[in-house]
């Protein structure tokens, strides 16, 4: 199939915002693709050539594009970057100046969507010294072959930008629509195989009874059940039922271990691989894990070395992004983990095992070890002033809350279930995206210095408020340097951003504001960190405001 037809599927899921009609466009698409194209179409539908389990990224910074489209169409690399700075996108520009440039040439080969998908592949692969250079020359050959509008979609694609793509839910009920299978059963498979891809495929030539024997494999990263929050323990058991398992909530990390025989891998909620960042966490597992084909899922939490304190989120985050001297580090911050969850023993998957079956599992596997390996600790109660109590004393300890689970639930990767739920005290932190700034005055005029801090709407982002204060000098310049790349357009001393690194803001109040666009603003926002384990995906959403709100009100 030419790479064109997909170009132009792509110009007309642009041409509208509404839902249905994109549905529709992809479920026609995908149904007319053959076995072969299916799943390079269906990753490239969601603006990308790999996978979600796969961590890699395609990553070709602006600064390359801009060259390889300057080369191709034999224009300046001065001349590119102003068209870039009046429309923002690269892809738009790439068609442009290809526009002008085909009419002179006439000359090119058609572009299959296989060679799009392989040739992008590649680009990402290249690794070491002249790694530049040749992604520039692919990204020409590929230009070179384009028409101006494939062209357009191929330098949005390579550059990866938010422009690019359909969300998932859209391509999972084009893919149950396309194939005739269920929706709810395209969504758990994928959350097990993290491979939309994959999942058409099976789809389309299994159906029903395919998605449903799609298993959970060891070394392969699963997604994780999530929580929703509840603001009181009626409001928990009301959620959870009765008896509910009660657990600290630990203000750590979350760790997948998987582990055969002495081979052991971690994973992130965002199915990074940390193995190589963890060795005390490999060896504990080896240690204190009995030997079985396991899947255990935990919260790993940092101490402080001299005392065996437990240390704030922060604090382990280091320890995540830490790429060298790792011995070092892991003496200077140790960690507890702390299992709370089971979802293999044996090599048998344990999704649909109640949590009471899977509690005692965890009991009957693991020796544990204070300060380095232990069972989170939990209690099970009707009793909401025992609950009450508890809560207390988990927050006295620097946790950030409580777990609350329902005995009898599964384990449903991927999902925020109304059977876990958290509670946590009022007023807490919001993870928010920065989506805009201001450059700053004076000392401060080569950095970034108010930045316009925004919750999410389904897809789109939304100001709640400016964010200015909490901030160091050191803060300043990181946040200048890791927004940067990410600059669309520029007003005056304002850019607009394109959401990628995520916040955590603390604030006083919030209050209803007819001034930005999410209805909402925070009183004296203040940066708690920066969440570099967090995607814009994760953003908190204009819901968990709206109850906010209406539970500070409530007061
Ligand atoms: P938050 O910002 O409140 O941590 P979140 O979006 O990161 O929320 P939630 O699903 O809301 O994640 O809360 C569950 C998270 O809490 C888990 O992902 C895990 O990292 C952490 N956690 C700590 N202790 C536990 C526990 N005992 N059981 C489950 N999750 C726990």
């Amino acid at each position: 199939m030419d790479y064109l037809k997909l170009a132009e599927l792509n110009e007309k899921l642009e041409s509208t915002s509404k839902r249905l009609e994109q549905t529709s466009l992809i479920t026609e698409f995908i149904k007319s693709a053959s076995k072969e194209n299916l799943r390079p179409v269906v990753l490239m539908v969601l603006g990308n050539v790999y996978p979600s389990y796969s961590r890699k990224k395609i990553g070709i910074a602006d600064k390359i594009m801009i060259k390889a489209i300057a080369s191709t169409s034999g224009r300046s690399e001065k001349e590119i970057v102003k068209i870039f700075k009046k429309t923002g996108d690269l892809g738009a520009v790439a068609e442009q100046v290809l526009k002008d440039k085909k009419q002179a040439t006439l000359f090119s080969k058609k572009l299959s969507i296989s060679d799009v998908f392989e040739d992008i592949k590649k680009i990402a692969d290249f690794e070491g010294k002249g790694t530049v250079d040749k992604k520039i020359s692919i990204i020409k050959k590929l230009l070179a072959n384009a028409s101006p509008v494939e062209a357009k979609h191929i330098a949005r694609l390579v550059i990866g930008t938010t422009r690019m793509g359909v969300g998932e839910g859209i391509v999972r009920d084009a893919i149950a629509g396309a194939f005739n299978v269920d929706s709810k059963k395209v969504e758990n498979a994928e959350n097990i195989l993290n491979d939309y891809g994959g999942v058409a495929e099976i789809a389309k030539l299994e159906g029903d009874k395919g998605l449903e024997s799609i298993k959970l494999e060891l070394f392969k990263p699963s997604k994780v059940l999530l929580a929703q929050r509840v603001e009181s323990i009626e409001e928990l058991f009301k959620r959870t039922g009765e008896p509910a398992d009660l657990e600290y909530k630990y203000d750590g990390f979350r760790v997948l271990i998987h582990k055969k025989g002495d081979k052991v891998k971690l994973f992130t909620r965002r199915l990074e691989d940390v193995t190589k960042q963890f060795p005390d966490v490999v060896e504990y597992s080896n240690k204190y894990i009995k030997d079985s084909r396991c899947i255990m899922d935990s919260e790993v939490i940092g101490i402080e070395p001299k005392t065996g304190r437990w240390l704030p989120f922060q604090k382990i985050s280091q320890r995540i992004k830490r790429k060298y001297d790792i011995k070092k580090i892991v003496k200077e911050i140790p960690v507890i983990v702390n299992v709370f969850d089971v979802l293999m023993i044996n090599g048998k998957s344990l999704l649909k095992t109640p949590l009471k079956e899977r509690i005692k599992l965890i009991e009957e596997n693991i020796t544990q070890e204070k300060n380095r390996f232990v069972i989170a600790k939990r209690i099970i109660s009707s009793d909401e002033k025992e609950v009450r109590k508890f809560f207390m004393e988990s927050l006295a300890l620097g946790n950030e809350g409580i777990m609350g689970k329902n005995l009898n639930s599964i384990y449903e990767p991927g999902l925020r279930v109304g059977y876990w739920v958290k509670l946590k005290p009022a007023m807490e932190p919001l993870d928010l995206a920065i989506t805009g700034a201001d450059w700053g005055k004076g000392k401060r005029a080569q950095w970034l210095a108010s930045f316009d801090i925004s919750c999410r709407k389904q897809d789109e982002f939304k100001r709640i408020g400016k964010m200015g204060t909490g901030l160091t000098d050191e803060n300043f310049k990181k946040l200048t340097k890791e927004l940067k790349p990410y600059i669309i357009r520029e007003k005056g001393t304002h850019v607009d951003i394109i959401p990628k690194i995520v916040v955590e803001v603390g604030y006083e109040e919030i209050q209803e504001s007819p001034t930005y666009e999410s209805g909402y603003a925070l009183r004296f926002p203040k940066l708690l960190q920066i969440r570099y384990e967090k995607d814009v995906s994760e953003v908190d959403d204009i819901e968990k405001i709206k109850s906010l709100y209406s539970h500070q009100r409530g007061k």
